[in-house]
């Protein structure tokens, strides 16, 4: 089984280093077949590709899309999409421009509460101005001595009923689905397990997932408890979806796994990638 990293964030969203630091990164950490799926922009696509190859390193392109699904922020993860496909950058460019417009409410939200400055020291901690986010306004937080450490902030600023926290319309989940689809990728339900959702609900939603497309969901991930990884592998079987696995890798010392660190999924389950070109070139495909 390859040592697949499906899931990762750049400077081009909210990550710490760039795609070519990422891709040397996982290289030298035993990665085998990657995918950098930076936040609604597939900027840093080219440069990891070319460093990707410059390792060894089996890669296929990917984004995480911000959705909204009812009263909730999912995200799904494109792979092996095609950066250039017109619909994609179109709609991924609203997304963009939906989180410059959010940026500027936070700000004032926290304006209300006596920090200034928030959103030129947000965007003084992002590494494309085209794509700001909430990780950006966190740093500055810490930075700026509000809070010590990201989680602090998220909790006590930037999450439902506290200063920095607004409402936000993302893409609508059929319509980013079609998106993903029209691109030649494939996708998958991104972290299922850290969505503010029952059974009853999380049923629905991979039965909507599948009726609108879905191929996989993310089993090993980050975002997961290790309890949940055994949970999203009993979901995977009992809906008929293959199994991914990525570390959510943001930067240096920044969540619980480093790129290639998971533990493999588990044997009975099919991996997204059993029957992709970059997996089966190097002799990876199950
Ligand atoms: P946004 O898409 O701008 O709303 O920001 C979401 C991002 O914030 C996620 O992709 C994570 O990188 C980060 N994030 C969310 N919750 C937390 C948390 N509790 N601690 C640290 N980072 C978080
Ligand atoms: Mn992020
Ligand atoms: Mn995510
Ligand atoms: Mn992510």
């Amino acid at each position: 089984m390859p040592n697949a990293d499906l899931h990762s964030h750049s400077i081009v969203s909210d990550g710490q280093l760039t795609p070519s630091e990422l891709m040397r990164r996982a290289h030298a950490r035993g990665v085998t077949l990657m995918s950098l799926t930076d936040h609604d922009d597939v900027g840093g696509l080219d440069e990891a590709r070319t460093v990707a190859a410059e390792c060894g390193m089996a890669f296929v392109n990917g984004v995480e899309i911000s959705v909204s699904w009812e009263s909730v922020t999912l995200h799904l993860v494109g792979l092996r999409i095609d950066p250039r496909h017109p619909a994609l950058t179109a709609g991924l460019r609203a997304i963009r421009d939906g989180r410059t417009q959010r940026a500027r409410r936070i700000a004032a939200g926290l304006d209300r509460v006596g920090i200034e400055g928030s959103l030129e020291g947000a965007y003084a901690h992002a590494g494309n101005p085209n794509l700001i986010g909430r990780t950006h306004f966190a740093r500055f937080l810490v930075d700026s001595g509000h809070a010590s450490s990201l989680r602090e902030v998220f909790r006590r600023f930037l999450t439902s009923g506290k200063p920095g926290h607004v409402e936000h319309q993302w893409a609508e989940f059929d319509q980013a689905m079609q998106w993903i689809l029209a691109s030649g990728g494939v996708p998958v339900l991104a972290h299922p397990g850290r969505y503010p959702i029952g059974d009853a609900r999380m049923r629905t939603l991979l039965g909507i997932f599948k009726d609108l497309g879905g191929v996989g969901i993310e089993v090993m991930t980050g975002s997961h408890r290790p309890d949940q990884f055994t949970s999203f592998a009993a979901h995977a079987r009992r809906y008929g979806l293959l199994a991914s696995r990525g570390a959510d890798f943001h930067g240096p010392n920044e969540g619980p796994y480093d790129l290639g660190e998971l533990p493999p999924l588990p044997h009975d389950l099919k991996p997204v990638w059993h029957d992709w070109p970059e997996a089966r070139e190097i002799g990876l495909a199950a």
